[in-house]
This record gives C-alpha cells, sequence and structure tokens, in this order.
C-alpha cells in the first residue's frame, strides 16, 4: 500500500526507532504517546484491520500477542499493560494498517473505557 503510513514505516521509508522487529513484526514507539508506555506493534505486511484478517493470518497475529509482553517489560512496564486494536470506525481506528497498542504504566492504565 504505497500511500499507508505504517507500510513506509515498515519498509525504512519513514524513520522509527524500533523496539522490536523480526521478518514479520516491527514494534516502534506511538508518536503521540497516551501512556508512559506506549508502543505500536505492526505486522510489516499490510492488513485493513482486525476485522479483515483469515485464517492465514491466525500465526502472525498469536505472534504479534506473543511478543507483547516482552516488549511491556523491556520498555518499563514490568507489572502489567493493556492491548488495545482499534478496529474501524465504530472502533477508531484512524491509520488503515491492522496495529496493536501496548499501554502501560508505571501507573494504571486506568479504566477500561470511560462510561457514556
Ligand atoms: P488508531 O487510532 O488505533 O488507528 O491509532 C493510530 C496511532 O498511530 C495513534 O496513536 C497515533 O498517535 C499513531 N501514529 C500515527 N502516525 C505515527 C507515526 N508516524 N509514528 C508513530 N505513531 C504514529
Ligand atoms: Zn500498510
Amino acid at each position: 500500500m504505497s500511500d499507508c503510513i505504517f507500510c513506509k514505516i515498515a519498509s525504512g521509508e519513514i524513520p522509527a526507532k524500533p523496539v522490536y522487529e523480526d521478518d514479520e513484526i516491527l514494534a516502534f514507539p506511538d508518536i503521540q504517546p497516551q501512556r508512559p508506555v506506549h508502543i505500536l506493534v505492526i505486522p510489516r505486511r499490510h492488513i485493513d484491520s482486525l476485522a479483515q484478517v483469515g485464517p492465514s493470518d491466525e500465526a502472525l497475529l498469536g505472534r504479534m500477542l506473543g511478543v507483547a509482553g516482552r516488549i511491556a517489560e523491556a520498555q518499563g512496564s514490568p507489572d502489567g499493560f493493556r492491548v488495545i486494536i482499534n478496529t474501524g470506525p465504530i472502533g477508531g481506528q484512524e491509520v488503515m494498517h491492522l496495529h496493536m497498542h501496548i499501554v502501560g504504566g508505571p501507573e494504571p492504565v486506568g479504566p477500561m473505557l470511560k462510561r457514556n
């Protein structure tokens, strides 16, 4: 996807400071951190959102979750963290390249959702 900002980060066209990377996954700090620890984890290959994944993506999604604890601990949130995957307009997704937010401490992240 030539106009996708996270594809450009994955390809190196836009520089990022990875905190974790492997052949399938890249993790880097959110540009507007909402908590002291706020890392984005993306697949290198473009997938629009969690609503678009299929059976062939399941291993990749599992791997994204599998690295979260290590990333959170290494980034300074060893006592827990929250994973958020905003999906589509209802879920508040702004960047249409599947990504997982890891948000963490040192203090508690807070209530899961604000009550309307
Ligand atoms: P979402 O609302 O789940 O789509 O979140 C998109 C996130 O991407 C927001 O938290 C933005 O701050 C973050 N973001 C957008 N552009 C960049 C960038 N170039 N580098 C790092 N984070 C970004
Ligand atoms: Zn993309």
